[in-house]
């Protein structure tokens, strides 16, 4: 097989196979030919020669017997000769063919050989006795037996030569019959194996293509795969030959082009590596290089800026070398000093100021300068005109790169303005904006300054403080803006009121100081009292309404009353408290007594915060009647306080403190759940026993009072139907929402709502229609001067019928009087309440007296009864 290792060989082997195998073939088809052709030619020489020969003789006898039959018909003698000559010669050679005849005959039976010899003889007999009679010219006789005698055996021979002719015919074609049969079955085995050698060749060239075109495919494959990147797969080609020499080349190369493509591939990660680097390296310088530039064009914008700034700025700025030679001065110095920009530049910035400003403070400028730090100070310059300016300068060191300082920078501040500014917010810190009088502070500052004079004088000084009555109100109804203007109106009229020296200042809200300074006594005062009270007898008419306003004053006295600002403020205010309730539109000179009640007050408070510890609080329950059937419908539960230290507290002296002090809030809460809880067990008695409560318009703040009022019906189980909560017109006066929100509530809760002190406020129609109440209560003070005074009368009739229209329960309180009773019932009150009934008693009197009667005594007569007793 080694011999076959080179392709061209193998296919050398396999076409030389195919070229033997042909020929094979063509010498086994040349043979076989030269068979047949042998076999045909034996045939010929074997049978159709000696057919041929008996052919021969057939027609040798038959011209013989012509010449015979001739030979009597000739006339001349040398004719006859001639004839019998050439009869002689075809006898012969007849004889001679005949011999020849017989000697190739095999196939003719000897009998009928002897049966022609025989025939032939005697032919040949008659043929010679012929030829003696034609010698002799004995014609007729020749002719005789040539006729009857020759014919016979002439016609024997023809018949037996036919016979011997046929029999051969018959041979000659069985042999030529058998020969093309051999020959046919040489010619099949020929066919079958030239075909069989076709086949195998075929199937050989078949077989070997095959084995080729697969090798070739996958070395096609893998040359397409190859072309196509993929390298990774080696070629695998069975055999030996070139085609695995060329699997094996391809497989190398391959190995190569991977070898390759893996340092390639090293070489471009190492280039792309290089190439990021460098192009993040190029990034960063360019990123580097635009912020440079960014920055660049920020330091050219921020210069312009600066030196556009510096031109155009307000603040006066020049520069100055180091030995203070100025170098720049912008527009605003140049304006502000009336200088021209080439009179200062080159000038020493020194020489414009030493001259004005103080030794020392020239040498801590100059000191500062050398030290290069920072000088701050204010100076006075020279001006072009002639005339003098404050000057605020700033001076800073300029320092190059290298830390030197190269210049100054001067800037030169607007002190004017600045002044203005400080005198403004000055004045915003001293004086009040509203009114333009001194504020509280100023006050305070003058007044210690007017009583530091008092004492080198020993002179007297007083202090007023003076409240607008019930100011509050018409800042509440007719809006703040009224307030304000009523406020400024009568800061002006105080301030005519007194003497020009004097201090008039607003302390703050409708409150107003007035400090007289160099006083003999404290009642030099007076004559300026008086001035004020009369400058406030007239109204003050603000955007059309006509406004009555009145001062309350309160007065200390330095030194009398205190020898400080804040004590005497604290005197003062305490006086003014007393003359309010002296009645308003009056004064009070601060004095013991006050100062006892202040401090009583004090007490009071600090003993008040302790009640409810203490258990020193308790409710008194007033009746309230229905004034048709004088019966009892319920009470009012009204607090008293039982103080250890001051006794019986009654509500007009704490009330006022403990909603002041916030205090309200958890006394109102205990009064109302023990309220609720005792009127439920009053409630058993008399089942539609109506509680009325006093809430405070404190205890409003924050809508805690709904979750308070729940929570003590809720525990007591009393129904809310039967609760009346009393409120006075104060709390509806700010119009808050959260207080509508709560009586909103308290009516959804199903409480009934009074209105408490009903004329004492504003008796404002409005808030009755506004607000969800059920009952009016009229004040006491209506009820008491009815009797004797007609327009009060008028005044409760007037307020039952306008109850009554708005669908709402009349309460009469403080009613004391039969007399006040008739005028009520014939008014058409529904509820009476006062000491004609009975004084507010504690819990368990009222059950003595009220929830149990004796038996026989009417309910008239138990009323009245109670009352007396
Ligand atoms: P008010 O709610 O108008 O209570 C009626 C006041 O009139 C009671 O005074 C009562 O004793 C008094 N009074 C009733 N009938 C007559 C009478 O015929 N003649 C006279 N001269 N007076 C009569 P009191 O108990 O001193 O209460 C004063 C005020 O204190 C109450 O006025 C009320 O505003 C307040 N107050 C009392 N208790 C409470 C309370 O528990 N909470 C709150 N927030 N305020 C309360
Ligand atoms: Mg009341
Ligand atoms: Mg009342």
């Amino acid at each position: 097989m080694r011999r076959f290792r080179s392709f061209r060989k193998k296919l050398l082997a396999a076409f030389g196979g195919i070229g033997i195998l042909v020929m094979i073939m063509l010498l086994l088809g040349n043979q076989i030919a030269g068979v047949s052709i042998k076999q045909f030619t034996q045939v010929i020489s074997d049978q159709v020669e000696v057919l041929a020969s008996a052919n021969d003789l057939h027609l040798r006898i038959g011209r013989l017997r012509l010449v015979e039959i001739e030979l009597p018909s000739l006339t001349d003698y040398f004719a006859v000769v001639t004839e019998i000559q050439s009869l002689k010669k075809q006898i012969e050679e007849f004889q001679a063919e005949l011999d020849r005849f017989e000697a190739q005959q095999q196939h003719a039976s000897s009998e009928v050989m002897r049966s022609i010899r025989s025939s032939w003889n005697l032919y040949q007999k008659d043929l010679q006795t012929v030829i003696r009679h034609a010698t002799s010219m004995e014609m007729a006789e020749a002719s005789r037996v040539s006729t009857y005698q020759s014919d016979s055996h002439f016609k024997n021979i023809q018949r037996l030569l036919q016979t011997v002719t046929n029999s051969m015919k018959q041979a000659v074609r069985a042999a030529y019959l058998e020969t093309e049969a051999e020959q046919q079955q040489l010619r099949s085995s020929f066919t079958f194996v030239s075909l069989l050698g076709l086949f195998i060749g075929i199937l050989f060239v078949l077989l070997f293509a095959r084995s080729l075109s697969i090798r070739v495919t996958s070395l096609r494959d893998a040359a397409e795969r190859l072309s196509q990147g993929h390298t990774s797969s080696p070629i695998h080609v069975d055999g030996d030959d070139e085609l695995t020499n060329l699997a094996d080349a391809f497989n190398q190369m391959q190995k190569q082009i991977q070898t390759r493509e893996r340092a390639l591939k090293e070489a471009h990660d190492t280039l792309e590596m290089r190439v990021e680097s460098r192009t993040q390296e190029l990034n960063q310088s360019n990123l580097q290089l635009q912020q440079e530039m960014e920055e660049r064009q920020r330091v050219e914008i921020s210069l312009k800026l600066l030196s556009q700034a510096m031109e155009q700025s307000p603040v006066g700025v020049f520069i100055a070398d180091i030995k203070g030679r100025i170098d720049y001065v912008n527009d605003a110095f140049v304006k502000n000093t009336g200088y021209s920009s080439s009179d200062l530049t080159g000038e020493s910035f020194l020489l414009l100021i030493q001259k004005t400003i103080p030794r020392d403070v020239a040498r801590e400028l100059i000191v500062n300068m050398n030290a290069g730090m920072e000088w701050h100070g204010e100076v006075e310059v020279k001006l072009e005109d002639g005339s003098l300016e404050w000057m605020s300068l700033l001076i800073t060191p300029v320092k190059n790169a290298a830390q030197q300082i190269t210049h100054f920078l001067a800037i030169k501040e607007d002190v004017t303005v600045r002044k203005q500014q400080e005198a403004k917010i000055l004045y915003q810190a001293q004086f009040d904006s509203l009114t333009d009088l001194p504020n509280r502070a100023l006050a305070m500052d003058r007044l210690s300054q007017i009583i530091a004079t008092a004492e080198r004088h020993e002179s007297k000084v007083v202090l007023m403080f003076l409240d607008l009555d019930d100011f509050k109100k018409i800042n509440d109804s007719l809006g703040h803006e009224m307030g304000d203007k009523l406020l400024m109106q009568a800061a002006a009229r105080l301030r005519k009121a007194v003497r020009k020296n004097d201090t008039v200042a607003r302390q703050g809200g409708d409150e107003f100081l007035v400090i007289l300074g160099g006083l003999a006594a404290g009642a030099d005062a007076e004559p300026v009292l008086e001035n004020i009270l009369k400058a406030f007898n007239r109204s003050f008419l603000v955007d059309g309404h006509d406004l009555v306003v009145t001062p309350s004053i309160g007065l200390a006295v330095y030194p009398d009353d205190g020898d400080d600002p804040s004590r005497l403020l604290r005197h003062a205010d305490l006086a003014m408290y007393q003359a309010k309730e002296d009645g308003r539109n009056t004064f009070h000179f601060y004095n013991q007594m006050i100062h006892d009640y202040s401090l009583q007050r004090l007490e009071l408070e600090r003993e008040l915060r302790h009640a409810l510890d203490r258990d020193e609080m308790e409710l008194y329950y007033q009746p309230l009647i229905d004034i048709k059937s004088r019966q009892l419908m319920g009470a009012e539960a009204l607090m008293r306080w039982n103080s250890r230290a001051f006794g019986l507290v009654s509500p007009s002296q704490f009330i006022g403190l403990a909603e002041q002090t916030g205090l309200i809030v958890q006394l109102g809460e205990w009064a109302m759940q023990h309220a609720c809880q005792q009127a439920c067990l009053w409630q058993n008695l008399l089942p539609d026993f109506l509680l009325s409560i006093n809430v405070s318009p404190r205890q409003f703040r924050g809508s805690f009072i709904t979750g308070t009022i729940q929570r003590s019906l809720e525990r007591s189980m009393f129904p809310a139907r039967q609760l009346q909560v009393e409120v006075t017109e104060g709390l509806l006066i700010r119009n808050n929402p959260e207080v509508q929100e709560a009586l909103t509530t308290l009516d959804r809760m199903g409480v009934r709502l009074a209105m408490d002190d009903f004329g004492t406020g504003y008796s404002s129609l409005s808030y009755l229609k506004n607000f969800p109440f059920h009952t009016l209560k009229i004040d006491r003070s209506f009820i008491n001067d009815m009797t004797e005074d007609p327009n009060y009368r008028t005044i409760v009739s007037a307020a039952i019928s306008m109850g009554k229209a708005l669908g709402l329960s009349l309460v009469a309180e403080g009613v004391e009087t039969e007399e006040q009773l008739a005028i009520l019932t014939e008014e058409g009150c529904e509820t009476a309440q006062g000491f004609l009934f009975g004084k507010p008693i504690p819990a368990a009197e009222f059950s003595d007296c009220w929830m149990e009667k004796d038996e026989g005594e009417s309910d008239e007569e138990a009323i009245y009864g109670m009352a007396d007793r």
